[in-house]
């Protein structure tokens, strides 16, 4: 089972990836464990990955708060089904993210 979605470095296609901290502006940065590969950190640019990884923090966070599916979705704009997957999705997931 995997914890996380699997990065993958854009050099090696390695998947032995760390994450390195944000980019000023608050992008997610990796770097590669592949001692063989040249690539230092990199940066998912997606920016709707980005995007849904945001939504899913704050659903989590107002889930975990006790916000509740419909006002979560209400405040954030997202369907109810959306809200509904992402809380099954991070239950299924391995606990104990830092
Ligand atoms: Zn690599």
């Amino acid at each position: 089972m995997k914890c996380y979605e699997e990065v993958k470095c854009p050099k090696c296609s390695g998947n032995k990836i760390m994450k390195a901290g944000r980019s000023n502006k608050g992008v997610q940065r990796y770097y590669c464990k592949n001692t063989e590969c040249e690539m230092n950190t990199f940066m998912l640019s997606y920016k709707n990955k980005a995007y849904e990884i945001g939504i899913k923090k704050k659903i989590l966070d107002m889930a975990i708060n006790g916000g509740g599916i419909r006002d979560t979705a209400r405040v954030l704009g997202i369907n109810r089904n959306t809200v509904m997957s992402t809380i099954k999705k991070s239950q299924s997931d391995c606990k104990g993210e830092s």
